[in-house]
């Protein structure tokens, strides 16, 4: 039998809801997991390393991979450019990794319309108060950033219903635990399974 093919797994959530946080957990209880590293124009934050964390470019080496068709999907968040490159992202789905975009709601309903295989997760905080708490907890953007993500989260939030799941993050390691039951649940699915299916008949 063929190798099952991976899941591509879209993860969004409005700026400091916890996503980056519930991810690190999840690839804990996980080894199939990859996620996938964004390219961004904005300037790196402290402890962010190029390559790992993104891939650091400046506007105008952006605009040239939107030229060459290098993006899966890109936005501008925030006054910044991001983008998943395409290079990769198909070869670890055959290799049967669930792959994990980690992306605004823009680019998430631009995988949604162009790839439909791909399954939505949407992360909530558990309130607004909180929210604001942890954007501002975290300490690496400026009050006027923080000011702007506040603002954009909720329009962000409204775009939830388009998701196929919700998962709020209260407690890191239940979100966490969510994530995974999530993934494991849609690869049950019997659109998922053909090659099982053709087996028998
Ligand atoms: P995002 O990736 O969505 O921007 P982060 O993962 O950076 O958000 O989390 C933002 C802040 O909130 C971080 O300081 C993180 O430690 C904290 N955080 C994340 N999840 C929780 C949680 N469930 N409870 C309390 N704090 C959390
Ligand atoms: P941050 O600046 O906090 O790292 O990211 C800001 C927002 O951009 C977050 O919502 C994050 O999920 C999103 N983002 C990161 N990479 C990408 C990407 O490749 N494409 C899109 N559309 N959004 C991204």
């Amino acid at each position: 039998m063929n190798k099952r093919r991976g899941l591509l797994v879209v993860f969004s959530g409005p700026s400091g809801s916890g996503k980056g946080t519930v991810l690190k957990e999840a690839m804990k209880m996980s080894d199939n997991l990859t996620v996938s590293v964004s390219v961004t124009t904005r300037a790196p934050r402290v402890g962010e390393t190029d390559g790992v964390d993104y891939i650091f470019y400046s506007k105008e080496q952006f605009e040239s991979l939107i030229q060459k068709d290098g993006f899966l999907e890109w936005a501008c968040f925030c006054d910044n450019y991001y983008g998943t490159p395409k290079e990769r992202i198909e070869a670890l789905l055959s290799e049967g990794k669930d792959v994990i975009l980690e992306i605004e709601v823009q680019g998430a309903m631009k995988i949604k319309e162009t790839c439909p295989e791909a399954v939505l997760i949407f992360n909530m905080p558990p309130s607004s108060e909180e929210l604001k708490k942890r954007l501002t907890g975290r300490k690496t953007d400026a009050d006027d950033v923080i000011k702007k993500r506040l603002d954009t989260a909720v329009w962000e939030i409204s775009q939830a219903e388009k998701y196929d799941y919700i998962i709020v993050n209260d407690r890191i390691e239940r979100a966490a635990k969510s994530f995974l039951s999530v993934i494991e649940g849609e690869k049950c699915r019997p659109l998922r399974n053909r090659a099982v299916l053709e087996e028998y008949k």
